[in-house]
């Protein structure tokens, strides 16, 4: 029972800590990595306030250090999903049933956790599992983690507080119930807060949620499960559990009671996953909220108005941060013909300065990539590129899996706009260039728009206006995130509402209310302070 019209901390972005040399996240940092190296966790799933493990034991390997071991987790089957839908179902009405600043304050406990006692623990985990440098590890597990949690809370409020009008003699009211089921989070691999964000946004807002991490995530998810727990989230509200993706989504879709997914991940599962959706519509109590952020192919469209040093630095960092494993990463590029020979000497010069090695030496740029089956896709594609007439390989090309999964960052020339990796998601560290004459800048913008099937971000770079406004009106359904002069990765919470259309996901915008109201079903209530006592209205009346 509230007892006051409450209003929620003001939700700010988490400072960005540098880890220069001497500062004291640093020495904490080095400790923690130091730590977690020397011990092999235990990663049991979390159901209900149990932890399960099965027979089927997997370990877990930083994806730049093959023979070391991190851990180990336990892979379930179809039983555990429904063991967890079960716990979850059975908290529901309690959970319902506890007051929103209830909830709102553990989230933002944990939010304090994550930014506070846990954020060594945290990035170190994303580092070593997911092999991340300090510093992409930092925006995401720490800061980007935290901003999602606190500004939720705020939206939340927000949304609550929008009511209807009411008139003379009437009492309108709205409220937003969660909705009657359970809620599914599919996470992916490569962002320690968007895994944290999808359970945490259904739950937040009053659902119970059963949530399955990406196989490579799994090492600092429970990172997440252990904060979750510190913060006070009462068992069974969220529930992990690591099954095969397709054994989860078999139970998930063909349960009754099953009212919503939250997917990150790539389009061909989140197509999948759609489909077996509607086959069992008929199976449902109701219809199932789907909310997905999927693949990219993102672009950077350059004129000859731009500034080429800003280019460079945004194709540098877009292209390779995070070895280029970001759903927006800059993976093709359209440069005018007259500035190409300065901006390719520049940024040819930048890619070969990045050192490149684990992140446990902080002096590393690049890492490794996740896992061999992305190791074995991205590199099909060079060696395709290797080989193919038109196509040339500028920088980078080699690639070594002997110790960890390591590409050397890579950028291709082709003469064909329509070029396979001008087209499709590689989600790795391979950047594609066409040079455009520059007369022909408006044609290029036709085709970056109908090139790819994706919509998710995209960068213009120019010094004119009637340019900027141009490449504006033209790619208006190209990219969901759109960038003016800068890079198109990096979408903060609260400042740059991310997520894109067409089939880069359902533009639900993670980090923004409009993500939040799909996890709700409002209610309104009307009620007549003065009801009526006649059904006989005035115009019965004889005149
Ligand atoms: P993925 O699609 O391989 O996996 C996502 C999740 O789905 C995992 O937990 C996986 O186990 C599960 N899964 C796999 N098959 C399934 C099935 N048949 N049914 C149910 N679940 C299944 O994605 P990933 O490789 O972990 O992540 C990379 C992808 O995510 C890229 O395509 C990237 O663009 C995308 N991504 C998008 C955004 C965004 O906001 N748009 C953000 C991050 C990543």
């Amino acid at each position: 029972m509230s007892r006051g019209m409450y209003s929620v901390p003001k939700a700010y972005n988490e400072p960005v800590l540098t880890y220069a040399p001497g500062s004291p996240e640093r020495l904490e940092l080095k400790r923690t990595i130091e730590e977690l190296r020397r011990q092999e966790m235990d990663i049991p799933m979390r159901i209900g306030g149990e932890e399960v493990r099965t027979k089927d034991r997997r370990s877990i390997h930083p994806p730049h250090a093959l023979r070391h071991i991190l851990g180990y987790y336990y892979m379930g089957e179809a039983a555990h999903v429904h063991r967890a839908i079960d716990a979850a179902l059975k908290v529901r009405t309690g959970w319902q049933e506890l007051p929103w600043g209830q909830r709102a304050a553990i989230f933002l406990r944990a939010a304090d956790l994550i930014s506070g006692p846990y954020r060594a623990k945290i990035n170190a985990a994303t580092m070593l599992s997911q092999s991340k440098n300090v510093h992409q590890a930092e925006i995401d597990a720490a800061c980007e983690f935290a901003d999602f949690l606190r500004f939720n809370v705020e939206f939340m409020a927000e949304i609550y507080q929008q009511q209807p009008i009411s008139a003379k003699g009437i009492w309108n009211r709205m409220e937003q119930r969660p909705l009657e089921g359970f809620v599914y989070a599919l996470t992916p691999f490569n962002f320690t807060s968007i895994a944290g964000n999808l359970p945490s946004a259904p739950a937040l807002m009053g659902n119970v949620v059963v949530w399955k991490p990406s196989n490579t995530q799994i090492y600092s998810a429970n990172v997440i499960m252990e904060i979750f727990r510190e913060a006070g989230l009462p068992e069974g509200v969220i529930n992990m559990i690591t099954v095969p993706g397709p054994v989860g989504g078999k139970v998930m879709s063909t349960h009754p009671d099953f009212v919503g997914v939250h997917f990150t991940g790539s389009t061909e599962v989140f197509k999948k996953i759609w489909k077996a959706i509607g086959e069992n519509v008929m199976l449902h109590n109701t219809y199932p909220k789907i909310v997905g952020e999927t693949g990219g192919k993102d672009f950077v469209v350059v004129h000859n108005t731009a500034n080429v040093n800003q280019v460079v630095t945004a194709l540098s960092r877009g292209a390779f941060e995070y070895q280029g494993q970001k759903c927006s990463a800059a993976s093709r590029a359209y440069i005018p013909r007259s500035l190409w020979t300065e901006i390719k000497e520049k940024m040819v010069a930048d890619i070969q300065s990045f050192k490149i090695g684990g992140p446990e030496d902080f002096t590393n740029f690049f890492n490794a990539v996740i896992d061999e089956a992305a190791f074995d896709k991205i590199t099909s594609y060079i060696d395709k590129a290797k080989g193919d007439p038109g196509t040339e390989i500028i920088c980078g090309g080699g690639y070594d899996k002997s110790e960890g999964y390591f590409i050397d960052p890579t950028v291709i020339l082709t003469e064909d706009p329509h070029y396979v990796t001008m087209r499709e998601e590689i989600f790795g560290p391979v950047l594609t260039i066409y040079v455009y004459e520059d007369e022909g800048f408006e044609d290029m913008l036709d085709l970056v728009d109908k090139t790819s099937p994706y919509a998710l971000t995209g960068a213009v770079f120019a010094k004119d206006r009637f340019i900027i406004n141009l490449a504006s009106e033209k790619l208006v359904n190209a990219a969901g995130n759109f960038y003016i002069n800068d890079k198109p990765t990096g979408a903060v919470v609260g400042q740059q509402p991310f997520g894109g259309a067409r089939a880069s996901g359902t533009n639900d915008k993670s980090g923004s209310y409009l993500n939040l109201l799909r996890w709700v079903s409002p209610r309104t209530i009307k009620e007549n302070l003065n009801p009526p006592q006649d059904y006989r209205y005035p115009f019965l009346e004889n005149d």
